[in-house]
Parts: C-alpha cells; structure tokens; sequence
C-alpha cells in the first residue's frame, strides 16, 4: 500500500509559515500585498479566485479584486496592468486565466512587471527558471517539489517522468526537476511506446488534462507518481489523470485527487506574493 502523499496538510504547514512571515514583514513595515485581476464571468476562474482571496486573508496577506467585465478590450486590461505595476502597496499581480476570447493573454503576461509575476509566467522568470536563478517558481509545479520534500523523497539520481509539456506545468515541471539532479524525460501525445517510458520512472508526473490516464500497467512497483490533473470522471466528479484505485496499491507514494497538488497551488503563490514583496524592498531572495 502506498503513502497517500496529504496535500492539504503540506498546504496548511507551508501557510503557516506564510503567516508567520508576514507577520514578520509586518513589524517591518511591509504589507504584503496581491492584486488578483478575473475577466469575464467563468464560474471556475470565479472559484479559482475566491479562493486566492480567501487564502490571502487567512494568511494576512492584503489583496485587492478586479473584475472586469467580459467585453474588456486588450488597451483597457493592459493599463489595469500598468497601473497594478505602478501601486506600491501590490506587489504581486495575478490575471487569471483563460482571458474570454479576444484578449491576448501572451501580451498581458508579458505586460506584467517580473518583478510582480507571482505566476512566474513571463519570459523573463521563465529564462530565469531555465538558467537556475529564479526569483519566483511557477506554483503548481513548485508545490509539487514541496509535496516530494515533505515526505524527503531524494530527486538526485532518479529517472523522472513528466507527462505533459505545457509552459504552465510539464516544461517548468521537468526543470525543476532536473534543477534537483534528476534524470528526466518530458512526454506528450507525439510519445512513443509511453507506458514503457512512464514504467521506467522512480518519479512519474502527471500533468496531461485526462481522466484516469495513467493505469496501473504504466507505473513501476514501488514509484512516486504525483498527480497533478484535475479532470471530471464519467460521472462528472474530480478525478486526476492516474486511475488512482489500480494504481495506488503498486507504488510508493501517490498524491490524491482532489487534496494532493491542488492545495499546493496557492500555497505556493502566497509564498511568491511574500518573495515579491521582499524582492520590491530590495532583499535579496534566497531560493
Ligand atoms: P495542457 O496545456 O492541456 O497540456 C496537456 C499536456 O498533455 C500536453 O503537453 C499534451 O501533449 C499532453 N497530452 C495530451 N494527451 C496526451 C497523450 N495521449 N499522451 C501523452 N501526452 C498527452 O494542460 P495543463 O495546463 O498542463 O494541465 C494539465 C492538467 O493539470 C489538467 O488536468 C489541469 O486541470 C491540471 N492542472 C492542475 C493544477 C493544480 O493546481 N492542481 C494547475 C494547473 C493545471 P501535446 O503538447 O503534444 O499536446
């Protein structure tokens, strides 16, 4: 029987220490804060935010909603932009995605000042991540490394797996991984002979946006296979992209879903939020 890798208490442990720091931060006289921009009227992005808002308020964290009307244009969603990069009391800046039709989404990241991109989306934190001197990490795929240093999984050495090459979670997934010395392989839907990849894996990372993907015969006895999809099952429920039931009893550890990498994910903005704060106060960040 695996470990049941518990993303939510990670979470609550990694906000704590948020906490404790923007306390910290506070008796300095700087008041973390992010501005969390939603446009149009997407109930999932409406959720995603909500809870964002939620998170900073649990962690005292200020933060300031934007929500822009569906027919915003491009000109109107940039100088939003440019004036979140100008407010000295914001010091992170998240847009959520999907952006409704029209708007190019590209163009309002890279409008973004890197140095409030608590995404770690723009070109800049992205070539930052590739060369290893990074102020931020993109949260989902940094939550991941936090769940595997929670339970002092070793990278150094082991065959790494990511299925998925999206900008957002395969490709920084697979640096981060190799940043920790890990031999890895990136897949996607061009991939050959995938399963007997994915069963050479120490470490599998699935991040493909299907169902039940990965099934029992595509895992290695005694694997780490981290979850990160959040996909709906047949019956319209959260289900991730490994068939968690036929899985789990052949390998180590398994992320569950929902309670594994989800809850990662805004734990780790908070913590970008705090390093952009730090970062706009001219300290040193140290990764
Ligand atoms: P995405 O942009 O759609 O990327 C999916 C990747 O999977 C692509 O690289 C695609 O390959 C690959 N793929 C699709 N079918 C495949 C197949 N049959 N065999 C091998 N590879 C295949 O998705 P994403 O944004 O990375 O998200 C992936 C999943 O993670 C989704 O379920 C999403 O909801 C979830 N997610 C969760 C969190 C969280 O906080 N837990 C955060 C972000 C995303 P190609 O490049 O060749 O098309």
């Amino acid at each position: 029987m695996a470990v049941r890798i518990d993303g939510k208490a990670v979470a609550a442990t990694v906000r704590a220490g948020v906490a404790e720091e923007v306390a910290a931060l506070k008796e300095k006289g700087i008041f973390p804060g992010l501005a969390v921009v939603i446009v149009g009227d997407d109930p999932a992005s409406r959720t995603y935010v909500n809870n964002k808002k939620k998170a900073c308020a649990e962690t005292g964290i200020y933060s300031e909603e934007y929500a822009l009307p569906a027919s915003t244009t491009q000109e109107e969603l940039l100088r939003l932009v440019e004036t979140l990069n100008q407010k000295k009391d914001i010091h992170g800046i998240l847009v959520q995605s999907p952006l409704p039709d029209g708007l190019d989404e590209e163009a309002v990241v890279e409008a973004i000042s890197p140095q409030k991109d608590v995404d770690a989306f723009h070109p800049e934190n992205v070539g930052r991540i590739m060369i290893g001197n990074f102020h931020f990490l993109p949260c989902t795929p940094a939550g991941v490394m936090e769940l595997l240093r929670s339970q002092n999984i070793e990278v150094a050495g082991k065959r790494c797996v990511v299925i998925g090459r999206s900008n957002i979670v395969g490709k920084p997934m697979a640096m981060l991984l190799l940043h920790q010395n890990g031999t890895v392989t990136i897949c996607h839907s061009k991939t050959q002979n995938l399963a007997e990849i994915c069963r050479s894996a120490d470490i599998l990372v699935a991040a493909v946006g299907k169902p039940k993907f990965v099934t029992a015969d595509m895992v290695k006895p005694g694997a780490v296979v981290i979850d990160v999809g959040m996909d709906r099952d047949e019956n319209g429920k959260l289900c991730g992209d490994v068939d968690y039931a036929n899985v789990e009893p052949k390998v180590g550890y398994i992320t569950p879903v929902p309670g594994g990498v989800g809850p990662m994910t805004i734990a780790m903005l908070l913590k970008n939020t705090i390093t952009a704060a730090k970062l706009q106060n001219g300290w040193q960040y140290e990764a």
